[in-house]
């Protein structure tokens, strides 16, 4: 394997060492490209997906291919604009001459995507390497099997291996590629891995993005419509059976709406998925067994108020609510990845937001409240890769809101004008006039310090 995969880096690093790569059309060529073919593979695509997660075609479309095919259209427009050498100001010192900066492809990229939408995390990182003008090593996960193998089949035949190029297999495969040089790495997954891959970036002073998870927390005000608040917070952490990276975590719920909200989430769930959510067909299944195991683990010696149930060798775990009545809990230490909600009740905001600060920086963090203030003192108070107010992970989809993490939950964004400027070293350029020249500035430096102190604002 590792010398097939030297092999696809350098004829990839001859690819881009051709040029090919830079004119704006063939960018875009490579976009349209990759855009038929999510359009003519739809079919083929959802099966995968609904072979490896049962994934529901409604949720797949709108969260994987639908997703990625509006991204497309979104970088084809703005492409021309995002490409232009951006003018900035030039200080006197160096006039006269111009400055500007050059978003400048990479080179040869690995894109390293996990299991929970295995096509839109892959191809969305991918196009906007591409939209950039780099070369692309992608090396999908192999808990998703079918979709990793559709993905190879869709990239294979729809690029040149000297632009894409897709390598399956598992953490001993990350390794080997992550043991070569690349340009630039971006990994999405675990925080455990995205460490391992830090480090492997660093042996080579690689640039690395880091798109991590983490537990988000999801606060709940009193003064809210409860019904609309539980229809939004069970499609959040329901969707794709709680396996999103920016699904509500944990519910942080004022007490005194506390059981009027659980009683509307029951409610909704009923709603979506039936009395028996094991028979909908909307409803997803767990990626695997080991992670089915890892969730009933979790729910030991609880109680739940809905749900509870599940079928190991179906993959089966219902939409799930516990109570909780203090932080010291298993559910309340590692990120859930599942569709387990575990609910704990706040006398006072203090109290909250002195939880929320006591823990890493989320990915995500939801607050429902109509309070003006309280909003600002919030978005004021906490730290997390985004904020989505009243409503639930729906603000990953708008491409003019950079994706990303900070602290714990990652390093880097991604998604629109971000995606593309991730995947752009920024180039700085300034050319100079022979006109004239300043003596001020060279040996021997006559100008007293005091003189200095006064033009230096004007000169730079
Ligand atoms: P995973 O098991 O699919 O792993 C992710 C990728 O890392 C895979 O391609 C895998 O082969 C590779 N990998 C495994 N071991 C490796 C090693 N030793 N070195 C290098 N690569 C290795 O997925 P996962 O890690 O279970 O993903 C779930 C996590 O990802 C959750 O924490 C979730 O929150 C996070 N996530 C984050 C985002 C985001 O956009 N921030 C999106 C989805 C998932």
């Amino acid at each position: 394997m590792t010398d097939r995969i030297s092999e696809i880096i350098s004829g990839q690093r001859e690819y881009f060492a051709s040029g090919k790569t830079r004119p704006p059309a063939e960018r875009w060529a490579a976009l349209r490209a990759l855009r038929s073919a999510l359009v003519e593979r739809e079919p083929e695509l959802l099966a995968a997906l609904a072979e490896d997660l049962a994934k529901p075609a409604a949720e797949a479309y709108l969260s994987e291919i639908g997703l990625l095919v509006r991204e497309i259209d979104y970088v084809l427009k703005r492409l021309p604009l995002w490409i232009r050498p951006r003018r900035v100001r030039t200080p006197l010192l160096s006039r006269p001459g111009s400055s500007r900066i050059i978003f400048e492809p990479y080179g040869v990229v690995l894109v390293i995507a996990p299991w929970n939408y295995p096509i839109q995390l892959s191809l969305s990182p991918l196009l906007a390497a591409l939209a950039a003008g780099n070369c692309v090593v992608l090396k999908p996960s192999e808990n998703a099997p079918a979709s990793s193998r559709a993905l190879a089949r869709l990239l294979h035949e729809t690029f040149d291996p000297g632009l894409v190029k897709t390598v399956e297999g598992g953490s001993d495969t990350a390794r080997e590629l992550l043991g070569e040089k690349f340009d630039y790495i971006f990994y999405t997954g675990s925080k455990r891995v995205g460490k391992l891959v830090l480090k492997a970036a660093a042996e080579n002073l690689t640039p690395a993005t880091l798109e991590l998870g983490g537990k988000n927390p999801c606060l709940v005000d009193r003064d809210i419509p409860v019904k609309t608040a539980a229809r939004r917070i069970a499609w959040g952490k329901f969707f794709n059976a709680g396996q999103t990276c920016v699904a509500p975590d944990y519910l942080l719920v004022h007490r005194e709406v506390r059981d009027e909200l659980t009683a509307a989430l029951r409610e909704a769930i009923e709603e979506f998925y039936g009395p028996e959510p094991e028979k909908s067909p909307d409803y997803a299944r767990i990626v695997n067994r080991d992670h089915h195991r890892r969730l009933a683990g979790m729910l030991q010696g609880l109680r739940p108020v809905i749900g509870g149930g599940g079928d190991e060798s179906r993959r089966y775990l219902a939409p799930t609510v516990v109570p909780l009545d203090s932080t010291e809990h298993p559910l309340m230490e590692e990120e859930i990845f599942g569709p387990i909600l575990p609910v704990l009740a706040y006398r006072d905001l203090e109290e909250a937001l002195a939880l929320i600060a006591g823990r890493p920086r989320p990915l995500a963090l939801y607050l429902f409240s109509r309070d003006r203030r309280l909003r600002r003192r919030v978005l004021r108070e906490t730290s997390s890769g985004s904020v989505c107010v009243n409503d639930t992970v729906s603000q990953i989809i708008n491409p003019e809101l950079p994706f990303g993490g900070v602290g714990e939950s990652g390093m880097g964004a991604y998604h629109g004008q971000a995606g593309f400027e991730t995947f752009s070293h920024k180039k700085s350029v300034m050319v100079r006039s022979f006109r004239f020249d300043l003596k001020l500035r060279y040996p021997p430096y006559r100008s007293p310090l005091k003189v200095l102190r006064k033009i230096t604002r004007f000169l730079f």
